[in-house]
Parts: C-alpha cells; structure tokens; sequence
C-alpha cells in the first residue's frame, strides 16, 4: 500500500540442482524444506523467485549430443517451469499467495511476465516465481536472476548453491588450499575468473550497483536466513 515502510526485497535463484537434489526430477522433500523456509520470511520481505532447470535440461548438454542448440535450449526453459509449479504448490500449502510469470506464454499454467505486474504481486506479499528463464536461447537462469533483480529493484540478489558455502580463494574441490571469502567485489570475482556464478550474471550486477550473497543450501534454514539478510555466504559488491 502508498504509503507504507518500504520492505526488504529479494531476488532468490534456485538451480535445477537444487530442486533435483542433484537427481533428474524433482526431490519433494527438498521443495517441502524451502517452501517453509520462504514462507516463514513472507511477512517481512518481499520475494521472487529465479528458477533454473538443470536437474531436467541444460541445452549445452543436449546440443553436445547432437540436438540444434535453440530447440534444446527451449527444453531447458520448459523444464524451469515444472521447477516452479512444484514449488508453487509447496508455497501455497505453506500458506503463501504465489503467481508464476513465465517468459514464454503458457496462459494455463502462468502468467506472462510483466515487470509492474510481479512488483504488484510482491506490494502485496505474493511470492512471485519467474520461469522459463528470459524466453531466449543462449541464456542461463543466473544471468536471468541478475536481470529479474534489477527489473523488479530488489535490494539482493541471493544465488542458492549446491556442495559449496560461498565464493573460493580457488575451486575448493580442486585445491585444498582455498579459503572461503566473507566479501569481495564484483572486479575481483571476474579477475579471479570465480567459476560459481557466471560472468554476465556478475557484469550485470556490478554495471548496475546490485549486491550479491552466494551462499550454500546445506546449513539448516540458509534460504530462511538469506532472506532476512543474515550473515552467511560471501557478499559480492560493486
Ligand atoms: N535456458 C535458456 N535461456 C534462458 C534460461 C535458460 O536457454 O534464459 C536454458 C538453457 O538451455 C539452460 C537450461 O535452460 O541450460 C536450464 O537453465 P540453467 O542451466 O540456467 O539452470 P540451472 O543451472 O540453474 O539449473
């Protein structure tokens, strides 16, 4: 409502990663645990939702195999979507108001995605979830969260991860000398050539003065926490 104290407002990626628990498909379990944990937060922050599909397609994949990239990069996209209405349902027995915006029309299952329309939705404490990545071959859904985020002003942009804490001195499953970085600035993350988010994503943010947490999903309750804006992970700035 005008007039109100302005909310925190986040941008959560999810990877197909996390929504597969590493499997093709989708691990309900998993989605059960991150549904409540948003749910938890709704009443203080305002959030969307970037969901990514590698735990069904990656379009890289499939044309390696054979298959011309566009089309296969257009199961990729579909595949986000199966990713959203799953977690959709969750939120929604969670107690959450929820509207999926797709980036390719699918009037029966989503909302086309319209900027003014999901900040709308968000006023009113609406999750709202955005699939089929930018409706454009070519692109990765953490590029699409960087654009979603500035799109919709959200204050963060939080990139779940899978099997890592938060951006490496070196990739900590190749060297054992790497440490965790608590912060570091967009310009180091791309001279370092940080390989856990990608460089457009990155340019994106650092272009246009977004912040960003990279954190890991294994702690107990890190989504909950990375939506409040606790301390975990590494907060990547300008
Ligand atoms: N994709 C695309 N354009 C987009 C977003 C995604 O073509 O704007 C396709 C691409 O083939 C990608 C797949 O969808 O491999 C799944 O998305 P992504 O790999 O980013 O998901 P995640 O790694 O987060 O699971």
């Amino acid at each position: 409502p005008s007039g109100a104290v302005k909310r925190r407002r986040v941008l959560l990626k999810l990877s197909g990663e996390v929504f597969g628990a590493g499997k093709l498909g989708v691990d309900m379990d998993t989605i059960r645990d991150i549904a409540k944990q948003i749910a938890s937060t709704v009443d203080r922050v305002e959030v969307a939702i970037v969901v990514g599909g590698g735990n069904f397609f990656r379009g890289a994949q499939l044309s390696q195999a054979g298959m011309d990239r566009s089309r296969a990069d257009y199961m990729g996209m579909l595949g986000t979507v199966m990713n959203c209405l799953a977690l959709q349902d969750f939120l929604e027995q969670a107690g959450v108001d929820t509207r999926v915006q797709s980036a390719i029309t699918m009037g029966q299952v989503a909302e086309a995605y319209i900027p003014r329309r999901a900040i709308r939705h968000m006023e009113k404490s609406r999750v709202v979830i955005f699939g089929a990545g930018a409706g454009l071959p070519y692109f990765s859904t953490d590029t699409v969260a960087a654009q979603r985020a500035l799109e919709v002003h959200a204050d963060v942009v939080l990139m779940a991860k899978n099997g890592v804490d938060g951006v490496y001195t070196a990739d900590p499953k190749k060297d054992p000398t790497a440490v965790k970085l608590d912060h570091l600035s967009y310009d180091e993350a791309m001279a370092r050539d940080i390989r856990v988010m990608d460089q457009t994503a990155f340019s994106l943010c650092k272009d246009n003065n977004v912040t960003m947490l990279v954190f890991g999903m294994e702690g107990e309750g890190n989504v909950a926490r990375a939506i409040l804006g606790e301390e975990l992970g590494t907060l990547v700035t300008p």
